[in-house]
């Protein structure tokens, strides 16, 4: 089956062949680019080898020295141009992403501002790098501090954001002055091409970014991560492949920065205002259909409030209306694929043969695409695997509980830590709380934490570093000591 005609980019045709050093490549092997609203076939993209990889890291290497001798005004006005670019593009580049992810129209668009916002945060913080100058306790020595780029940089992204996983990269990559190779997921390599273009587009030299899809992940990582001129691996997606990558980058002691999977926990309190719960509730679990790092994957809900907070949770779900993300009126897309499709629906089928009950949802519907309704499940049995697993899907279970105690515990009970939820009508008690809560973030009265500014990332086994803010341009740069007396 053939699918619907892709939307030029800011104008230009998407490129389907590799970028490597300011050409479109073309690779000996093609993969296929579905959209999982209809199963159609969008575009075959060029799978790049691991010969073609190392292609892309000598054009990185060849390019990187240049671009880091260009001042810091420079590289935040190419940044600035790809911010204004991407922008103006944002209509092509939202229904981009929909075709090749699925996600609504409107969850598109919110992903290309977000998105574009990297390009716009990284141009002013690339003129705003700063050393430090301090004096050793001891001796007369000065400690004089500055900031290098780390060099050629790995940059492997996820099919969920197929636009802003990129440029949250290649943002602070570009601002700190490396050059880079990205590797996206093969779900969505359309996204990643197309700004690839509008990078091209506006002004950023022939090299600095290649773009690298390919349907051999594994082997084409393990040629860049072995190549020694590599000296940063960037990587978001599951824990299970970042700990291989981990293992990987080893060999050759490369940076990593890691951002990986998530069990968000939500907590609601009986002093929380349920309107305002329920409204978050839909926020962190529906956004892009419940596959995002941050979904809400647990609910706890004391006791006294849980009742009401599943009927008009279950309204609310209840409500929304699935199909194509291209429709206007449609809030709910398919999952990506049918194997997606089939996890979620043996993880809601277990949890209610373990003695869950389901209040919304529970059943895929037949034709084509790869739909899953909004689901609720009550009365979740402690020890369901829906609670341990990334579900990954548009799948909220709700358990009851008795005491704040018994809450956090729970809450913590398991080796992600990327980001919690929290509701609770009392300020103090919720950043005593946010503070017990072992996670990297906390939205506290919030459904939505993602923000440019801020440091984004987990800890335990969510990640490594952090993305956003300050921090994610430091992921990018050596500091350099240079020990002088005068
Ligand atoms: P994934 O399977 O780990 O894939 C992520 C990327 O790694 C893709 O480009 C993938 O390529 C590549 N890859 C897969 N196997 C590989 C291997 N053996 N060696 C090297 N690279 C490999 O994750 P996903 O399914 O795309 O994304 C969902 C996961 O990402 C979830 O766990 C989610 O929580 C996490 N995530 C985390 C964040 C965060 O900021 N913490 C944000 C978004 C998503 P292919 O596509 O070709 O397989």
């Amino acid at each position: 089956m053939s699918g619907p005609e892709l939307p030029r980019v800011g104008g230009r045709p998407i490129p389907t062949e590799l970028l490597i050093g300011g050409d479109r490549v073309a690779a000996a092997d093609r993969f296929p680019v579905i959209d999982p609203a209809t199963g159609a076939v969008l575009a075959e993209v060029a799978s790049g080898s691991p010969a073609d990889m190392i292609m892309a890291v000598d054009a990185a290497a060849a390019s990187g020295p240049d671009w880091a001798a260009t001042t810091p005004r420079h590289r935040s006005e190419a940044l600035r141009r790809a911010y204004e670019l991407m922008v103006e593009a944002a209509d092509d580049v939202a229904r981009l992403i929909v075709l090749e992810n699925g996600k609504t129209i409107a969850d598109a668009r919110a992903e290309v501002a977000y998105a574009a916002e990297f390009f716009r945060w990284y141009a002013e913080e690339a003129v705003r790098l700063d050393g430090s100058l301090g004096r050793a306790p001891s001796s007369g020595n000065r400690i004089l501090v500055t900031h290098q780029p780390i060099g050629v940089s790995l940059l492997v992204t996820p099919w969920n954001f197929p636009a802003a996983m990129a440029t949250r990269k290649i943002g602070p990559a570009l601002a700190a002055g490396c050059s880079v190779v990205l590797k996206p997921a093969s779900d969505t390599p359309l996204t990643a091409l197309a700004i690839g273009e509008l990078l091209r587009a506006a002004g950023v030299p022939d090299g600095v970014v290649n773009v690298v899809p390919s349907r051999r992940a594994g082997a084409v990582s393990s040629a860049a991560l072995r190549d020694p001129r590599v000296r940063k691996l960037s990587f978001t997606g599951s824990t299970e492949v970042g700990r291989l990558l981990l293992r990987e980058a080893a060999e050759q002691i490369v940076s990593c920065s890691m951002e990986l999977g998530g069990n968000a926990p939500f907590l609601v309190f009986d002093d929380a205002d349920l309107d305002a719960a329920v409204d978050g509730a839909m926020l962190a679990k529906m956004r892009n259909g419940g596959q995002a790092c941050t979904a809400a994957n647990r609910f706890y809900v004391q006791r006294a409030v849980a009742d009401e907070f599943v009927s008009r949770l279950s309204t609310a779900m209840g409500r929304l209306r699935m199909g194509s993300g291209l429709d206007p009126e449609v809030a709910l897309g398919p999952l990506i694929n049918s194997s997606a499709r089939e996890k979620v629906g043996e993880l809601v089928e277990a949890t209610v043969d373990a003695g869950a009950r389901l209040r919304a949802g529970g059943r895929a519907p037949g034709g084509d695409g790869f739909f899953y309704p909004a689901t609720v499940l009550a009365d979740v049995p402690g020890g369901a695997p829906v609670l341990a697993e990334e579900i990954f899907g548009p799948v909220a279970p709700v358990v009851a509980v008795e005491t704040e105690e018994e809450a956090i515990a729970l809450a913590n009970a398991t080796e992600y830590g990327l980001v919690a939820y929290l509701y609770t009508g009392n300020l103090s008690r919720g950043l005593r709380l946010a503070e017990a809560l072992e996670t990297g973030m906390v939205g506290l009265n919030q459904g939505l934490v993602s923000e440019p500014a801020a440091p984004f990332g987990g800890v335990k086994q969510s990640g490594l570093g952090r993305e956003g803010g300050h921090a994610g341009i430091e992921e990018f740069m050596e500091p350099k000591y240079v020990a002088v007396a005068w």
